[in-house]
């Protein structure tokens, strides 16, 4: 038998920490998953890097990689692209190892239908109003972007129940502890589904 590795689908709401929670996760050793570096269209941000924080492409070069089956999942999402490019994550899975993808929940939902068997896990804020404060301390957005990104924002907290666990992100080391959790005890399941 062909030993797959597991994909690992963090998501939830925009604002809500998923970023941070996933570079906890990958600032510690001895984790036996690796992140898959998505593509988007949006600027680059200060202290960013290309092909590390992202692959940051021009919008006719992603939709080139649309055209072409190249994408995994992708959505457009506040006027830019992003997008799980597939080829990484096929390699490493049919090499059996794990994969672990940082993605907003429209992307977790197309992934849910071509990989059903993968671990979904959503990161929920403790509130929304902290939600809203922690996008406008962030000082990235304008106040138009943050009332698209809160309306976003309820509706995906509606969709927690299509994932397999919710992880409340009270505090950052708190909740990425929860996560290596889960993911240790995914692996000694005997049975999904
Ligand atoms: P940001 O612009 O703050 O880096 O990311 C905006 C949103 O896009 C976040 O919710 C982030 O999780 C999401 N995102 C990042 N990469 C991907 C991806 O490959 N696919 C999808 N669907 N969303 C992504």
């Amino acid at each position: 038998m062909v030993k797959k590795g597991m994909l690992i689908v963090l998501s939830g709401p925009s604002g809500v920490g998923k970023g941070t929670v996933r570079k906890e996760i990958f600032s510690q050793e001895g984790n036996n998953f690796d992140y898959s570096i998505s593509m988007t269209t949006r600027k680059m941000r200060e202290g960013e890097v290309n092909g590390r924080d992202y692959h940051f492409v021009s919008k006719e070069e992603f939709e080139e990689e649309i055209a072409t089956g190249g994408m995994l999942e992708y959505a457009k999402y506040v006027d830019n692209y992003y997008g799980t490019p597939l080829k990484y994550v096929n390699e490493m899975l049919e090499n059996g190892k794990d994969v672990f993808l940082e993605i907003e929940v429209s992307g977790a939902m197309q992934v849910r239908e071509k990989c059903p068997d993968g671990l979904f896990i959503f990161l929920t804020p403790p509130d929304l109003m902290e939600l809203r404060q922690r996008i406008i301390n962030r000082g990235t957005d304008d106040l138009e972007t943050i009332d698209k990104r809160m309306k976003k924002a309820v509706d995906e907290i509606e969709m927690m129940q299509n994932y397999d666990y919710a992880v409340v992100n009270d505090q950052v080391v708190n909740a990425a502890e929860k996560i290596k959790t889960i993911i240790r005890a995914e692996r000694w399941r005997v049975k999904r589904f």
